[in-house]
């Protein structure tokens, strides 16, 4: 068995000290792979003087040159043929600035089983009919962005009874659905089916304050629960801190935090981030987290502000083992948090860079604003 399938189908998700033998060969059979497959990777690779033999230890995993995000938005590098590749993702990105990622069969299943496996670690999965909300777009064979295919996916873990889409496909495209949603939390608070929200937070907050607005405050069945995705960082023209997003959720849905729960993932690194029951993201088996300084890209202490560098072996298609993004963020020491979990946690602080603040969240909230005001 090769040891990326050994890693991508262990079990014990949190189990980051029992792995680091096994992460660290299954990060070196991966770029064996990359170097074998990508002519270009392999010229950055010699280009930067590295070689694999050159991790000994998980502390070496620094050392793989990264990519970084925006490298990758303009340079298209696979490891496979185009045959191979059976599913492609888009991101989310600004102003026609987005990465396509191909994954082959191989990966395809270990990015699915990486979110089941995750889903399951957090009882997601549930057999009750369930009446959902998606602040998101409705399916249509035109939108490939991933975000849409992680609702729909998240919107079958448990059985639906009824779908709510915030943004509704009709013939002028994609338009607004305030009104049907509005409707249709009123109509599921008074049913007995749990009822679950899927979307990005910025969607959330501009709902909760138009239910604000109309003084409309529910109580939401008990095990509803609202998951957040696609991006937490500051999006918002009024910033609002998440814990503050929540006491909102509870107070005018009636859904206490404990079943509110934020995720994260990339196109090009579709490891699922999700939130403990204290709403941090510890760094599953499946991936390592490197905080680099932004000027000078050397690794940082717990509680240091940095670029985010993802590492992980879960591609074969591409060469995106070690991806350092636009994001800022802060690592803390796992045993800090308190919930049981002592594999580190990685907190996100928004992008870097004015410029690039600019993503499919302010999208929305350009949308929402256009048409409610
Ligand atoms: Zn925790």
């Amino acid at each position: 068995m090769s040891y990326r399938r050994k890693l991508f189908t262990y079990g014990k998700m949190n189990d980051s000290a029992g792995t680091e033998q096994l992460f660290l060969l299954a990060m070196k059979e991966n770029l064996h792979c990359h170097y074998k497959n990508s002519e270009e990777y392999r010229r950055i690779l010699d280009a930067r003087g590295f070689s694999i033999r050159q991790l000994e230890t998980i502390e070496d995993l620094h050392k793989i040159p990264a990519l970084t995000t925006l490298f990758i938005k303009s340079h298209q590098l696979f490891s496979v043929p185009s045959r191979k590749i059976i599913t492609k993702a888009t991101s989310s990105g600004t102003n026609g600035r987005k990465s396509v990622v191909g994954l082959d069969i191989q990966s395809g299943y270990y990015a699915l089983r990486v979110v089941l496996t995750s889903f399951f670690h957090y009882k997601l999965f549930s057999i009750r009919p369930t009446n959902y909300i998606i602040l998101g777009y409705e399916p249509h064979s035109s939108n490939k962005i991933s975000t849409a295919k992680s609702a729909r996916g998240l919107a079958m873990i448990a059985p639906a009874r009824h779908k709510e889409y915030a943004l509704k496909y009709t013939k002028n495209g994609y338009e607004l659905n305030q009104e049907g949603i509005i409707e249709a939390i009123l109509r599921y608070s008074k049913q007995r089916s749990p009822v679950r929200f899927i979307g990005f937070p910025s969607y959330m907050y501009f709902l909760l304050k138009t239910l604000q607005e109309k003084n409309i405050k529910v109580k939401l069945p008990p095990k509803s629960k609202v998951f957040f995705g696609g991006g937490w960082k500051q999006f918002f023209a009024e910033s609002i801190e998440k814990k503050d997003l929540y006491k909102m959720v509870e107070e005018i849905l009636g859904v206490p935090k404990e079943d509110c729960m934020d995720f994260f993932g990339a196109v090009e690194h579709p490891v699922l981030y999700c939130e403990c029951p204290n709403h941090h993201f510890h760094i599953p088996v499946y991936s390592r987290v490197i905080i680099r300084d932004s000027k000078t890209l050397q690794p940082v202490e717990f509680g240091q502000v940095g670029l985010v560098n993802l590492i992980s072996p879960l591609i074969s298609s591409m060469p995106f083992s070690s991806l350092i993004t636009d994001d800022l963020g802060v690592m803390f020491d796992g045993s800090k948090c308190g919930c049981g979990i002592t594999t580190p946690f990685v907190e996100l602080l928004g992008r870097v860079g004015v410029q690039n603040l600019k993503t499919c969240s302010v999208n929305a909230e350009e949308l929402l604003g256009g048409v409610s005001h």
